[in-house]
C-alpha cells in the first residue's frame, strides 16, 4: 500500500514503525458509498475485577496444589498488535481495518 511508510526493516522484513493517515477514503456498507473515514487506534478497555474468569482463577488459587496456570517468564512476541478503526462521519458505522504487529504505530496528517 502506498500510504504506509516503512522506516526500518529487520532481516525478515518485519515492520517496526508504521505511519497511518488520520483520514482515509473507504467504502461504507451502510451508506453504500465511498466516504472519508476518521481513523482511531483500538485501545484495550479497563479490566473488571469481578468477571467470571477472574473469579474462577481466584477460586482455583485458593486451593491446594499447583497453580491453575504456569507463571510466564519468556515473552515470545515483543511487538503489540495495532488495530486501526475507521469511523464513517455520516452514519457513525465503525469498521476494523487490517491490523499490524509493530513496535510503533503512528497516526499522521497526509
Ligand atoms: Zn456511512
Amino acid at each position: 500500500m502506498q500510504y504506509i511508510t516503512i522506516i526500518n526493516c529487520y532481516q525478515k522484513l518485519e515492520r517496526i514503525h508504521i505511519r497511518y493517515p488520520r483520514t482515509i477514503n473507504r467504502y461504507c456498507p451502510k451508506c453504500r458509498a465511498h466516504k472519508l473515514h476518521n481513523v482511531t487506534v483500538y485501545k484495550k478497555g479497563k479490566e473488571r475485577m469481578l468477571n467470571q474468569g477472574r473469579r474462577r482463577v481466584e477460586r482455583k488459587k485458593k486451593g491446594y496444589g499447583s497453580f491453575p496456570k504456569e507463571i510466564f517468564h519468556k515473552n515470545a512476541k515483543l511487538n503489540k498488535r495495532a488495530l486501526p478503526i475507521l469511523e464513517c462521519p455520516d452514519c457513525g458505522k465503525k469498521q476494523y481495518s487490517k491490523s499490524y504487529r509493530v513496535k510503533k504505530f503512528e497516526l499522521q496528517e497526509v
